[in-house]
């Protein structure tokens, strides 16, 4: 069945998601910085950049791995990650100038570390099962960065963005007493700001 040299099994998987994930963290350090350049909010900006930085180290422990398992690096193509990119790209594209733009970007890049954690958190199981502590241990940091990532989305979201994204739309309607154009979403004009996160 497999050919010489070729793995099998839970190994086989291993390997495979690997090359998987080396074609998302890669796609990523080219998306990263446009995800930044787009942000509005600075702190988003940072968490962006500061992400890129990580991701490059990323691709780095990715190579480590191949060379850990004997192989060489090889990227396969991803097509979640591609969709999921593509769904960033629309946002960029459709709140370009829109002050809920930054809380688009939350959602799209969180899109994004939810899939790295799925798939680093079964790889990491499976070189905990082939006993591959080296690798497990690489898997582990990367792992920890892409959860932090992620939650530094979630506070920038609840504590910043998703307030100024309704901020934003509430000052569309003030405008509108004026100009009446565009947006009529049916709400009635309260001039009070109520600033609330989407928790809670
Ligand atoms: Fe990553
Ligand atoms: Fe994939
Ligand atoms: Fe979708
Ligand atoms: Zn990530």
């Amino acid at each position: 069945m497999a050919k010489k040299n070729e793995s099998t099994g839970l190994k086989k998987l291993l390997e495979d998601q690997l090359a998987d994930l080396y074609y998302v963290e890669k796609q990523l350090t080219k998306v990263l910085p446009k995800m930044a350049k787009a942000a509005r909010n600075e702190e988003l900006q940072g968490a962006f950049e500061e992400h890129l930085n990580e991701t490059l180290e990323q691709v780095g422990r990715l190579e480590q791995m191949f060379e850990a398992l004997g192989r060489t690096a090889k990227a396969k193509k991803c097509p979640a990650i591609d969709g999921i990119l593509e769904e960033g790209k629309e946002i960029m594209d459709e709140f370009k100038g829109d002050e809920a733009l930054d809380a688009g970007l939350v959602a799209a890049a969180q899109k994004v570390e939810h899939y790295e954690i799925t798939s680093y958190g079964s790889m990491k199981a499976w070189a905990e099962q082939l006993g591959l502590e080296d690798i497990t241990a690489l898997i582990d940091e990367t792992l920890e960065e892409e959860k932090g990532a992620d939650e530094k989305l979630t506070s920038i979201a609840e504590q910043v963005v998703n307030i100024e994204a309704e901020e934003g739309e509430e000052e569309g309607e003030e405008e509108d007493e004026e100009s009446t154009t565009k947006r009529s979403n049916g709400r009635s004009k309260a001039p009070t700001r109520k600033v609330k996160s989407m928790v809670e």
